[in-house]
């Protein structure tokens, strides 16, 4: 007799970039795939979006303003 067993999947996937966005900190599901690379630096779709939709004014605003500087500020 042959018992099933729940074999934990503790497998991680090599060579798969997990980027961490820029704005939310978060890695979006898709990795890569979630989100664009603007000079080395990862944006994910969702922010990008919230970015192109966020107008002069916005509350949100200066927060992103200052978010999207890192992308062109260099770090040590
Ligand atoms: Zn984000």
């Amino acid at each position: 007799m042959v018992k099933e067993r729940i074999v934990p999947c503790t497998k991680k996937k090599r060579g798969v970039v997990l980027p961490v966005c820029l704005i939310c900190e978060q890695t979006p599901p898709d990795g890569i795939a979630g989100g664009i690379l603007v000079s080395g630096r990862f944006l994910c779709a969702a922010c990008e979006d919230e970015i192109v939709h966020t107008r002069v004014g916005d509350s949100r605003y200066s927060h992103l303003k200052d978010k999207v500087k890192r992308i062109w500020a260099r770090v040590k």
